[in-house]
């Protein structure tokens, strides 16, 4: 083992992995288009587009020259009481590539931390008009928001580590994950629980927090685009703000640029991060509308949040620089190239006794198995095939860079295929 991989293995903590007895991590050395190099020189594809991120692959001449420009310029500065064009820029895009309600943006450094704000911002709303009873969220059982304390306590109730910090996270409210597939006829009988528990208890409510269409990593579930019509009417009917994070699907993933527009459905709060910035680093943004501004400020209160890094230059503008490259390419005849390929192959995989279920929806493909998956094996052998694909629970699913070529895309989904059918075999 390498000098470096020993200090890692000793000194440093790696996500939900032990200190003491760590788990395998691989060496990169270099990420170039879709692929990421390994510390012996070989090249595998990411399935995974860093968790969701990297949209236009990594190294990409135009990002990199937008980040170098801007470091030449000024890498930082206080965003209390000082603005400046990178931020300025990004923030009108954003404004104009979102439904014409949301008009104002409050930049973040993580996703994590735009869905405390967005939580911040429904708490607030309600307190400043005096209604201090609305202190709780409504969100979805198999949603996930971030590992923060406040959005721990909207992450599903058993995956979401509420057993581990129960005395300590904010008692909130779970609807059932939403069972209503994408092109399922829609039935009243898929909101009747979630209407239930919003009848019951909506002076205490003060907003509902759900990831549109597709629920990532608390289960890799995509719904019906008519629950959301119904969540919508719901919170309307009942004075609750409706924030809808699409830190995941934001930016083309599902073959829309929002994963709202699969619906016509407009939330209150938008919260957006990971591709943001096409990858690069770490940036996040949540965008609002006049009622929720108007409500928070109301009696004269302010949002009270203001992290040291909101709204660094260097990460706006390359923000700026990925939202032009997305927006001036083919993006979503990539996407739903993809998504037509994904269809196609993975359906193949009904037919395995292991298989329990495949979902596809734009750059999204999702093996759920009968299983929970052996990660230490399951990472090995797909880099013996080739590829990086980090599975969870029993979900075996890739999302990979838009840029992915169809030779690219073949040789991840047999991979992916090989790798399924070998851990059948052995189990
Ligand atoms: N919300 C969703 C839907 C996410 O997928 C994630 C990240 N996996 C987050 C919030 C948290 O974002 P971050 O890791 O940038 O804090």
């Amino acid at each position: 083992m390498s000098e470096l991989l020993e200090f890692d293995k000793k000194h440093i903590w790696h996500p939900y992995a032990s200190m003491q007895n760590p788990l395998h991590v691989e060496l990169i050395k270099s990420a170039s288009g879709v692929y990421l190099e390994l510390e012996n020189g070989e090249k595998i594809i990411d399935g995974m587009s860093s968790w969701w991120s990297a949209i236009h692959g990594y190294n990409v001449p135009q990002l990199n020259e937008a980040i170098t420009n801007q470091l030449k310029n000024m890498s930082h500065v206080m965003f209390g009481g000082l603005t400046h064009a990178p931020a300025i820029n990004l923030a009108k895009k954003l404004v104009e590539i979102t439904d014409e309600s949301l008009e104002y943006v409050f930049f973040s450094d993580s996703g994590s931390v735009s869905v405390e704000v967005a939580m911040k911002m429904a708490l607030q709303f309600h307190q400043s008009q005096g209604d201090t009873k609305k202190t709780k969220f409504l969100s979805l059982e198999k949603g996930y928001h971030g590992d923060t304390l406040g959005t721990m306590s909207v992450c599903d109730p058993v995956t979401g580590m509420h057993t581990i910090f129960k005395d300590v996270l904010h008692k909130n409210l779970f609807a059932p994950s939403p069972t209503c597939s994408y092109n399922e006829k829609w039935n009243d009988k898929y909101i009747a629980t979630c209407r239930d528990i919003i009848e019951k208890n909506h002076e205490e409510i003060a907003a509902v927090i759900l990831e549109p269409i597709v629920q990532g990593a608390g289960g890799m579930n995509i719904y019906s685009p008519e629950y959301l019509k119904a969540v919508k009417l719901l919170c309307e009917k009942y004075n609750l703000l409706l924030i809808f994070d699409e830190i995941a699907t934001g930016f083309g993933r599902t073959g829309k640029l929002f994963a709202y527009e699969h619906a016509g459905v407009i939330p209150d709060i938008l919260c957006v991060g990971k591709a943001l910035t096409g990858g690069y680093v770490s940036l996040a943004a949540t965008i609002t509308n006049d009622k929720v501004v108007k409500g928070v400020e109301a009696n004269g209160n302010v949002l009270m949040h203001g992290p040291t890094f909101m709204g660094n230059p260097l990460a706006c503008s390359v923000a700026n620089a990925s939202l032009e490259l997305l927006l001036n390419s083919p993006w979503q005849k990539r996407v739903l190239n993809i998504e037509q390929v994904l269809k196609e192959k993975l359906s193949t995989c009904r037919d395995l006794d292991i298989v329990k279920e495949v979902r596809v929806l734009g750059a999204i493909g999702v093996l759920e198995l009968n299983k929970n998956v052996d990660l230490a094996w399951m990472s090995k052998e797909f880099i013996k095939e080739g590829v990086w694909v980090r599975p969870f629970l029993n979900l075996v699913y890739i999302m990979p860079p838009f840029v992915i070529t169809e030779a690219e895309l073949d040789k991840l989904i047999s991979a992916l295929i090989t790798v399924v059918k070998r851990f059948e075999d052995k189990s």
